[in-house]
């Protein structure tokens, strides 16, 4: 089978600090051409993984145009999306599989009858977007899948339609032998910066609480300290950091470090005594929820979103619908056993469970397509 994999134009795969989508699809290549799937990936030129045949039609990743104004980001994904139809058209995929929001789809739909058939993964919280999928008709070719089936819960019908279900999200973590790292016993929020992911809550319950906290990720998707007194002040993320995740940052109790990469990262949360989720939407798929099962740490948060399906209750974190009783958890978290959180990432979270997944799914779809 030769699927064609779009990741989009806005970063290279795997991307060199934030990007969930670009690690979900660098972690899935690896494991579906070890099952023999051949791949061809659709990306940025700068992307370095391997893959059976990469194309691209921008050099490098066009993340930087999202910080312009809306009519000149308006043509970087049909563009790409274009170069992405005429590598379909040359006639030899047996399915796209798709990750770009809403215009992906769009593409999909409108390839025709003798296109290939289409998955798109949903990565996104489909609450804030019912209008875009309201209407959608994948006319029997394109379907759709999860991230988690609380995501799915929340999409407008005419997008559930066409689901054939949830992957949950999966990190090469779960797969590699992981180093013992001594507890630091400070609590950590990885994440963006941004208001759905509560850092403001985090940030006080510290000093209420009486925990360490340190707070790893940029402001919005790209906003380093460096950049930050440049920043639009109107921007929800921005102002969110200034006016209430700033002014608990002493530097001490709570720290806050920017993005952090590789085996600092690791380091980081493996010696974290508990990840901190304290959600305000509903997390769609949660790559730093499984990554961190998968360092040993344990996972305290809201119940809401994808939470619920990635944690059990008391032995690989603690979750609750009430923000007061964060505080306490993050304390009872301590009894939980480092081992059972990483047991747990690697029957469940692993890259193998997931592309074994993706495979049914295409089967599925194919089977699906050919019976029209
Ligand atoms: N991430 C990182 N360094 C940071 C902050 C985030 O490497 O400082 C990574 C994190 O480990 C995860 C991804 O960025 O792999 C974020 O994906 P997630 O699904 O957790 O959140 P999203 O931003 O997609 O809502």
């Amino acid at each position: 089978m030769k699927v064609l994999i779009n990741a989009g134009p806005w970063l290279p795969v795997p991307p060199l600090g934030y990007g969930g989508i670009e690690n979900i699809v660098a972690t899935l290549i690896p494991e579906l051409r070890r099952l023999g799937v051949q791949v061809v990936l659709a990306s940025v030129g700068d992307s370095t993984l391997a893959a059976d045949e990469r194309i691209s039609l921008y050099p490098t990743g066009q993340f930087a145009a999202l910080q312009r104004p809306y009519n000149q980001v308006c043509g970087v994904v049909p563009a790409h999306q274009n170069a992405v139809v005429r590598r379909i058209a040359q006639g030899d995929i047996d399915l796209v599989h798709d990750h770009v929001e809403a215009a992906g789809l769009a593409t999909l739909a409108a390839l025709g009858p003798y296109s290939p058939p289409g998955l798109q993964t949903l990565h996104w919280d489909l609450q804030k977007h019912p209008d875009l999928y309201g209407t959608f008709d994948g006319r029997g070719r394109v379907y759709v899948n999860g991230v988690s089936a609380d995501q799915l819960s929340h999409a407008p019908a005419a997008l559930r339609a066409h689901s054939v279900g949830h992957v949950h999200l999966a990190t090469p973590l779960a797969a590699a032998p992981q180093r013992t790292v001594e507890k630091h016993g400070r609590v950590v929020v990885l994440g963006r910066i941004t208001p759905g992911k509560g850092q403001d809550l985090a940030a006080r319950l510290a000093h209420s609480a009486g925990f360490d906290l340190v707070l790893a990720g940029p402001v919005g998707p790209y906003h380093q300290a460096a950049q930050l007194a440049d920043a639009d002040p109107q921007n929800p993320d921005v102002r969110f950091w200034r006016e209430q995740v700033a002014p608990h940052v002493d530097g001490d109790r709570v720290r806050w470090i920017g993005t952090v990469t590789g085996q600092d990262r690791d380091d980081l949360v493996a010696g974290a005594s508990a990840a901190l989720f304290p959600l305000r939407w509903n997390e769609p798929g949660g790559t730093a929820v499984v990554e961190s099962l998968a360092l040993g740490t344990p996972v305290v948060g809201i119940a809401r979103g994808c939470l619920p399906e990635l944690i059990d209750q008391g032995r690989t974190g603690l979750l609750t619908s009430d923000e007061d009783e964060l505080g306490e958890l993050v304390r009872a978290a301590a009894a939980i056993d480092p081992g059972e959180c990483r047991a747990e990432a690697v029957r469940r979270f692993s890259p193998a469970v997931m592309a074994s997944s993706y495979l049914e799914l295409y089967e599925r779809v194919r089977s699906a397509a050919a019976a029209l």
